[in-house]
């Protein structure tokens, strides 16, 4: 099935040429949807999922946790911000999803994220390890990578009647939100994934985290599987050279991690006043 969609997306690719792009490696990525629609469609698609998961009690609340999280993950969108200047203007957020069997961590378009308290349990990881996790997924927004997967989620479900969707834009923002909620779930390529596990394993350095903690994060990720592997291999699969390719990264990593004095720090808001429609008192961001 996904070869036959990956197929489609090839042919949508070349007869659309005004939907492709080039990615910051020079790969060829299939986008039917604007990286604005992308940001606004996932927007939606956030606010909805968290506000079904508030009210059924799921998003953390653990003030521990939660600064735990927010204080790496503000850490490494401050260094996102710097190596994208763009990206300021995003809508950066995180919630912490209790959902203990679940070994997962998802970045969207525009910088909306989403961590499972399977991978914190699960996995373990140092905080090293965890920037590590939440680096690879600001990375693959800041190449576009979801966007690239929305593309092919629309593709995928509407085949040729995307090209004809692309051009009616409230149409297309219904199926680009269908495609927000999906993309989340398709494995990327492994072309994506080397050029996350390079950016990120930077941003993380940059943002004061130990870079020969990407090695030792994907051995602990590869045995906290327990029956099959976790949700984020299958989302996220090994290009066969990762952990030589990581690890000959590290000595170029070090002065960064290493140089002295504070890092600079994007301050995270959770508790914006958001009420969702369903009149729940569970404020969202
Ligand atoms: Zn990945």
């Amino acid at each position: 099935m996904i070869r036959k969609n990956l197929l489609t997306a090839t042919v949508l690719c070349t007869a659309l040429i005004a939907g492709c792009a080039t990615s910051m490696t020079g790969r060829r990525q299939l986008m039917l949807v604007s990286e604005q629609e992308a940001i606004s469609a996932s927007k939606q698609q956030y606010l909805q999922t968290m506000s079904k998961l508030g009210s059924e009690g799921k998003l953390v609340t653990d003030p521990k946790l939660l600064n735990r999280v927010d204080t790496i993950t503000g850490r490494l969108i401050a260094q996102a911000i710097i190596m994208r200047p763009d990206t300021r203007n995003w809508e950066w957020s995180i919630q912490v999803v209790d959902e203990p069997k679940t070994v997962n961590a998802w970045c969207m378009a525009g910088g909306r994220m989403a961590l499972y308290t399977g991978l914190v349990q699960k996995v373990d990881p140092t905080d090293d390890e965890l920037a590590q996790v939440l680096g690879h997924e600001i990375s693959h927004a800041l190449a576009n990578h979801t966007q690239e997967r929305m593309s092919v989620a629309m593709a995928s479900q509407l085949g040729a009647v995307a090209v004809g969707v692309a051009t009616d834009s409230a149409r297309n923002m219904v199926a680009a939100q269908a495609a927000a909620a999906l993309a989340v779930t398709l494995p990327n390529s492994r072309a994506s994934e080397t050029e996350a596990d390079r950016i990120g394993i930077e941003l993380a350095a940059k943002a004061g985290y130990d870079p020969r903690a990407a090695a030792t994060l994907w051995q602990k990720m590869a045995k906290a599987g327990g029956n099959g592997p976790p949700q984020f291999l299958s989302t996220h699969p090994a290009p066969g050279n990762r952990q030589a390719t990581l690890a000959a990264l590290v000595p170029q990593m070090l002065p960064y991690y290493q140089k002295p004095g504070p890092r600079p720090m994007y301050k995270l808001a959770r508790a914006a006043p958001a009420v969702p429609a369903t009149g729940t008192k569970k404020s969202l961001r």
